[in-house]
């Protein structure tokens, strides 16, 4: 009898992490039969950064129809480009209708997990001890924020946080605010409040390009036709996945044609529809258009030029009791001061202690910088798999359709422990430095790495993404390559 004709072996999964790709981790290993398995999440809720994310204007820039798991289409998003709390209640809609929650321990991170005679021991923030085969971390890219240390920032008077950690109890109204930052979260919280509060400060570092276009509503009459037909709405994610396959072919080559396009699109957006010729000035960058990552706004400009609002652009001195003095002298007073200044992108599952085969941890391995097979797998790390790892397709893809691939090449590989193949598998050292090697040479000719600071770099200054098409990611998610791993018993 061969291996493979043995009975499936039993195989505890245990999830990190209860947002989007924890969710759907849960969704497919019932699907193919799986029961023990638990998610740890360290909240009290599901949701991920959809939870921790509720800033003014927070939406989605991919569209909404693509940012939806393919087996529940939602006929009812409001917009091309969803606000936040609809994705929000659409993933604890799911979790709920697939019964995940009650796989889920909420309130119980995992500050630690150790491979050890052949499993994973998990020690949670509850001091649970747990064990299983299989650990898979789902624990999001952009999710540990970044606190930018600003002098004197401890003598500011009125209320100030981060954009991730929005205080809902400061009435905005009345107020004169501040933001600090320029990307994505900077630019929606403008849209929203710019015009509609006392006065609004935007303090920008570095301008940003600002690729237009309309955030279509979708009519009550659109969402019955996606109700009643299903086949208007594939067409619909069919179109939209086109068309964003089409950008995310063009950054990965700075010098395509396409890319040319979006940087003309950008470019006449800023000519055409920024009036004063000093703002104009001074919202245009000096660097290629979608080297960090691009924004799409339909209302940046329109909400920059509103009244009682200013672009700074002389760059924070200090901040004061009453606000922040730039470094032309003058004073901003403001009472309240939001911190858009991102996250930390190459933390991933840190700071959770990982520790692989004869206690190497995560940690040590990427010293110098993250690196995964596929972005999946990292070698002396059994079993231990990563969704949205690092060096993935951030960006310029949808992160559910990234997430359904991985999960899908996971299963498999856990598949060779069920069926009693093996019972450690990881990426061997071989395939992933050669991985990593092709990839930081190709990632040099994509557009990110034209000559801008952003988080898509790694602190060589390589873009820290899958730098080939989407059809290639799909490709090498569809089976894996066995010869690239080492499968061990
Ligand atoms: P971000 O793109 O990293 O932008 C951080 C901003 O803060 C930058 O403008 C940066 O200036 C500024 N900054 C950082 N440290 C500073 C300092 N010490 N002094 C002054 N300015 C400072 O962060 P984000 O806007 O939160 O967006 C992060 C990512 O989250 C996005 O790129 C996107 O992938 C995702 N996101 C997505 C959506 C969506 O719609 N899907 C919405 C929001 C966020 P410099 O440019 O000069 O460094």
């Amino acid at each position: 009898m061969s291996k493979s004709e043995h009975k499936l072996n039993d195989v505890r999964v245990v999830i990190i992490g209860a947002g989007m790709a924890g969710i759907l981790t849960a969704i497919r290993l019932r699907e193919y039969g799986y029961e023990d398995f638990v998610i740890y999440e360290k909240a009290d809720r599901v949701g991920g950064t959809w939870r921790e994310n509720t800033y003014p204007g927070l939406a989605c820039d991919v569209p909404a129809h693509l940012y939806t798991y393919s087996f529940e289409p939602n006929p009812n998003w409001s917009h091309r480009f969803a606000p936040g709390p609809e994705i929000y209640n659409y993933f604890e809609r799911v979790a709920k209708k697939y019964n995940v929650l009650d796989k889920i321990r909420f309130n119980e991170g995992v500050p630690h997990c150790a491979f050890e005679n052949g499993k994973w021991k998990i020690r949670t923030s509850t001091g649970r001890e747990d064990e299983a085969e299989v650990v898979i971390a789902a624990t999001g890219v952009l999710h540990h924020p970044k606190i930018v240390n600003i002098p004197d920032m401890d003598t500011f008077k009125g209320a100030c946080f981060h954009s991730a950690s929005w205080d809902h109890s400061v009435e905005l109204n009345d107020k004169r605010i501040g933001v600090v930052g320029t990307g994505s979260t900077a630019i929606q919280i403008t849209s929203a409040l710019a015009g509609k509060v006392a006065h609004f400060d935007l303090f920008q570092r570095t301008a940003q390009w600002i690729m237009p276009g309309p955030n279509e509503l979708y009519s009550e009459a659109d969402k019955a036709i996606f109700r009643a037909d299903a086949q208007a709405l594939d067409s619909l994610r069919a179109q939209l996945d086109k068309d964003f396959q089409h950008f995310a072919n063009a950054v990965i080559d700075a010098d395509s044609q396409e890319m040319k396009e979006i940087e003309n699109a950008c470019l006449a957006n800023l000519e055409t529809n920024v009036a004063d010729p000093v703002l104009r000035e001074q919202l245009r960058p000096n660097y290629r258009a979608a080297c960090k990552r691009l924004i799409f706004s339909p209302d940046f400009y329109t909400a920059i030029q509103r009244p009682n609002t200013e672009l700074i652009t002389s760059g924070i001195k200090h901040i004061e009791g009453e606000g922040t003095r730039t470094n032309d002298g003058v004073l901003h007073e403001l009472d309240v001061l939001v911190m858009a200044t991102g996250f930390h992108a190459d933390s991933f599952i840190r700071p959770t202690t990982v520790l692989g085969r004869g206690g190497i941890s995560l940690d040590d391995v990427w010293s110098d910088h993250p690196v995964a097979y596929l972005s999946i797998s990292i070698p002396d790390f059994p079993n231990f798999f990563m969704l949205n790892g690092p060096n993935g397709p951030v960006g310029d893809f949808s992160l559910i359709q990234i997430a359904e691939s991985q999960v899908s090449y996971v299963l498999q590989l856990i598949g060779q422990i069920r069926a009693g193949e093996c019972r450690e598998i990881s990426a061997n050292a071989k395939a992933t430095a050669s991985f990593e090697a092709t990839r930081a040479a190709a990632a040099k000719k994509s557009i990110w790495a034209t000559g801008c600071k952003s988080w898509y770099l790694d602190k060589h200054g390589v873009p820290a993404s899958w730098p080939w098409t989407p059809s290639r990611f799909f490709e090498e998610m569809a089976s894996p390559k066995l010869e690239s791993f080492d499968q061990i018993g």
